[in-house]
């Protein structure tokens, strides 16, 4: 990796004075908890204990015209992942060898499959993307896009409200004046909003919003803020949680291929698990997901959404001429592919062998990527060589990408987790801004599309991954510069 980082100066001068740091760590862990920026502890969950998530004390500088940029392209990048969905024959070019090597995948395809042959009764879609950026400093800080989340794009409720949180620090250290330079975010909202559009479609004030969960929850807090955001916004509305399992065990179609789980009807369908293996413990849940896929309630996402997310569907849509294929207009075409950074397939082709040579010459500078969510998958630096030596005579490097590293600035600052010591170190970080997005709409129309919000994720510079579920990264917010 790169060295040569570029250094973007903190938002307030450091070090903070020790006595100063220990107050406001202490007022700044207070507020987050009582406002719900927090999760449920791994550790002490039979006491239904919830600590506050990680967080950076200051907010972490983001150059402010990549931050516009990336507000400004999503409804572009929406309406692209939209029509790339609708395209059977796109999804299956891009996923053809994958399917055959990666089974999770395989497992997808084939709902997919069974959706193409037998129909479903719904044809509109919800799409709730996160699109994710980090700036990269060998490039002039221009931001580079890691991925888009077409399935359960989080922590648009826990920053929704950590934007408060970053104004009653910045006013607590002497700094109102910089409080104008913290953008709004009203992401959660927005995606509420969007949730709200799809019930009304569906058009049953009786039938229910049903979330679709893990068996046990850490991040509560977030899922539980679209909960409360949607009957604050719809008194009417009831919302259902289930796990896959539960569905499988209580839900049913009608002969008009209405949604009931129990006695109740459903109208959207809001996916925040069935994104990883472990989510289907058995075919039971398989075939849970074709009974929802193939019914008249409204999916986010539905399978062709979800299968639209894979990596291998992203690194396809880096090549040449590929936007060209979802939209027209050249300016935007131009702005998507400048977000793009190298994307490569290891298929056994010319350039998939070319890319096994670069990663065993210089894995440093890539990371290579298997088809899963939720953080943890990807492999880097040294352990890239190690693995494409390993599979590269096997079919199975087809189910991986490989991707440019991206560099991004480093910022120092206080990153508090729970029980962390009194006084915390100052420390290098590195941050991922997410943009979320709304779309609804059919195989022949868009009804729907905005930008709702954001989310900056932050982590050690020196950390390969950020996820804060997955525990090394902690919420942040930009601070434009
Ligand atoms: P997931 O779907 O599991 O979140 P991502 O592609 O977002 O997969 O990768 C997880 C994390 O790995 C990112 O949040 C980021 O911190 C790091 N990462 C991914 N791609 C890159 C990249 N090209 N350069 C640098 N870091 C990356
Ligand atoms: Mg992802
Ligand atoms: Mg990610």
């Amino acid at each position: 990796m790169s060295q040569l980082r570029y250094k973007f100066d903190s938002v307030v001068s450091l070090p903070i004075p020790d006595m100063q740091l220990k107050e406001i760590v202490e007022k700044a862990k207070d507020w987050a908890l009582m406002h719900g920026v927090a999760m449920r502890s791994k550790t002490n969950f039979s006491e239904d204990m919830l600590h506050f998530a990680p967080f950076i004390l200051i907010p972490s500088p983001f150059p402010r015209k990549e931050f516009w940029k990336a507000i400004d392209i999503q409804p572009t990048l929406n309406e692209m992942m939209h029509w790339v969905a609708h395209n059977p024959e796109f999804l299956r070019n891009c996923l053809k060898d994958t399917v055959c090597v990666d089974e999770f995948t395989g497992n997808l395809f084939n709902v997919y499959e069974k959706v193409l042959e037998e129909g479903t009764a719904q044809k509109i879609s919800l799409g709730l993307l996160r699109s994710d950026y980090m700036a990269h400093s060998d490039a002039g800080n221009r931001i580079n896009q890691v991925e888009i989340n077409t399935i359960a794009s989080s922590f648009a409720g826990i920053s929704s409200q950590f934007q408060s949180f970053n104004r009653f620090v910045l006013s607590e250290l002497g700094h109102p004046d910089k409080i104008k330079n913290l953008p709004e975010n009203n992401a959660l909202q927005g995606l509420c909003e969007g949730m709200l559009e799809a019930w009304k479609l569906y058009g049953s004030t009786s039938a229910v919003i049903l979330f679709i969960v893990e068996e046990v929850t850490y991040n509560i807090c977030d899922q539980r803020y679209h909960e409360y955001e949607l009957v604050r916004l719809q008194p009417q509305i009831q919302i259902m949680r289930c796990t896959l399992t539960q569905v499988a065990a209580r839900a049913r179609l009608d002969a008009n291929k209405k949604l009931f789980v129990g006695d109740k009807e459903v109208a959207v369908v809001y996916f925040r698990a069935g994104y990883e293996p472990s989510h289907y413990p058995s075919q039971r849940e398989w075939d849970a997901r074709i009974l929802m896929e193939k019914s008249l309630a409204i999916k986010c996402p539905s399978i062709h959404y979800h299968l639209a997310g894979t990596k291998k569907v992203q690194q396809v849509l880096a090549k040449s001429g590929a936007v060209e294929m979802f939209i027209s207009d050249a300016k935007k075409v131009n702005a998507v592919k400048n977000i793009f950074t190298g994307l490569y397939s290891l298929d056994f082709d010319e350039v998939g062998n070319k890319a096994v040579q670069m990663a065993l010459d210089s894995p440093e500078r890539f990371v290579l990527k298997p088809q899963r969510e939720g953080g943890g998958h990807n492999v880097y630096g040294e352990d890239v060589r190690e693995a494409v030596l390993k599979m590269k005579d096997k079919k199975e490097r087809t189910a991986w990408i490989l991707m440019d590293r991206i560099n991004p600035p480093v910022t120092s600052g206080y990153m508090i987790r729970p029980g962390s010591t009194e006084k915390p170190d100052i420390v290098d970080l590195v941050s991922e801004l997410g943009i979320f997005g709304v779309i609804i709409g059919d195989s022949e129309k868009i009804i729907s599309n905005h930008q709702v919000g954001h989310m900056l994720r932050t982590k050690i510079s020196t950390a390969n991954e950020g996820g804060v579920a997955a525990g090394l990264g902690a919420l942040d917010s930009p601070y434009l510069i």
